[in-house]
């Protein structure tokens, strides 16, 4: 007879992960998680801010700075917080960690065809034609969006070099010191040590770049600012993320993750919302009537949009904003805004501060 599974947990990237580690809460259920790429995705780093819903991060985070900065090409912000340090996380420790195999958990690496509902049964047909049973679908499924949006596009390499040039106290959160005919760009640099760091170039526009583009752009940061011609290239991450606010989708699912909304538009950032968004689903009994919230607030989502039209109308402008946005915010005002625990104040420092036209512009669109 074929197991029907109480939950099937479909997407295991950090959405997936995050409810598969909270799993226990559910007494006595079985559970199936099914991802294409689940032995196969490849290794990287999640950034994110310290706050009361990262504690199980922080459990398994790698490295923590009290300070980071922003830098321009007139002028370096820098930021400091005693409470609110920004914690790395390496994917392959933290997803061993969450899959540890217990015999509640099913582990399928597989691509999910289609998903049909048969007398309040949903059956799951995979690539190879496999079928599976479940109450109920955990879905984190990224898929593409049909309309053009801006997106958050990056690649950044983790070298090792033979002195030590790195201030590893101290991260680079984005220096705009770089080439931005295409775009918005800037370099985020993570020194794991004195002599070795993540160099990631990164983008916000609407067209992504070959991978040359972006690694000619470390290598002259590299020349640059540290005088460097040789390293070793320890590792590669890249990716493409939507900067776009996304509907909640309409299904029988419980739905989790960026095509949940969770992530922040303006940002990118996704981590600490998946935290909150997994927190509250086990905290409030929402998981009982697949009654998902989305873990921003509706006055910072709408800020999001504003800010978002203001990003694609002018990206010199953009520079300036978030040099602005360092100088009127000290660290902790910082990593709470980037973790959407804004307070009104906050926020109105914000709005007061921020040059008038361009956003009134992109408030009336
Ligand atoms: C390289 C990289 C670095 C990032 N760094 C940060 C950071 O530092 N801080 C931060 O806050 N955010 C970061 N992000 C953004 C965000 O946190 C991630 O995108 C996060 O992985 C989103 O989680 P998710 O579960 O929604 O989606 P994903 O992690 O993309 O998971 C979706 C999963 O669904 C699977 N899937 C899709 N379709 C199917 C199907 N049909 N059948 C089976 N499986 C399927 C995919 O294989 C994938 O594993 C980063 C993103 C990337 C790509």
């Amino acid at each position: 007879m074929q197991t029907i599974f109480d939950y099937a947990v479909i997407g295991v990237g950090a959405a997936g992960l995050s409810f598969l580690k909270e799993r226990h809460q559910l007494i006595n259920k079985k559970f199936i998680a099914i991802d294409k790429n689940i032995h196969t995705q490849k290794n990287h780093i999640f950034g994110f801010w310290n706050m009361p819903w990262t504690k199980e991060l922080t459990r398994h985070s790698h490295k923590k700075w009290n300070a980071w900065s922003i830098i321009s090409q007139d002028e370096e912000i820098s930021f400091y917080s005693e409470k609110h340090k920004y914690e790395i996380l390496y994917l392959d420790k933290w997803k061993n960690e969450s899959l540890k195999s217990e015999r509640d958990l099913v582990i399928c690496q597989n691509n999910v065809r289609t998903i049909y509902k048969k007398n309040k049964i949903f059956e799951i047909t995979l690539d190879n034609d496999d079928v599976c049973y479940a109450h109920n679908i955990v879905d984190s499924r990224s898929t593409k969006l049909d309309r053009k949006y801006l997106k958050q596009h990056f690649l950044g390499q983790t070298i090792k070099v033979k002195n030590d040039i790195f201030d590893e106290n101290k991260l680079v959160l984005m220096d705009f010191r770089v080439d931005q005919s295409k775009g918005i760009h800037f370099i985020y640099l993570v020194p794991f040590a004195k002599n070795k760091a993540l160099i990631e170039s990164t983008m916000f526009s609407f067209n992504e770049e070959n991978d040359e583009w972006y690694i000619k752009a470390i290598e002259n940061y590299l020349y640059k600012f540290y005088n460097l011609k040789e390293w070793t290239v320890l590792d590669e991450e890249k990716g493409s993320i939507p900067m776009t606010v996304i509907d909640e989708p309409k299904n029988d699912f419980i739905n989790i993750g960026t095509m949940s909304g969770a992530m922040k538009p303006s940002s990118g950032y996704a981590m600490s919302f998946i935290q909150k968004q997994i927190s509250d689903l086990f905290q409030n009994d929402l998981i009982i009537n697949k009654n998902i919230t989305n873990p921003h607030k509706k006055i910072d989502l709408w800020m999001d949009k504003v800010f978002l039209k203001v990003l694609e109308a002018d990206s010199i402008m953009a520079i300036d904003i978030f040099i602005k946005l360092g100088k009127i915010l000290n660290g902790d005002e910082f990593a709470l805004f980037m973790s959407g625990q804004a307070n009104m104040l906050i926020r109105l420092k914000i709005i007061f501060k921020m040059p008038k036209k361009p956003f009134l512009k992109a408030l009336f669109h």
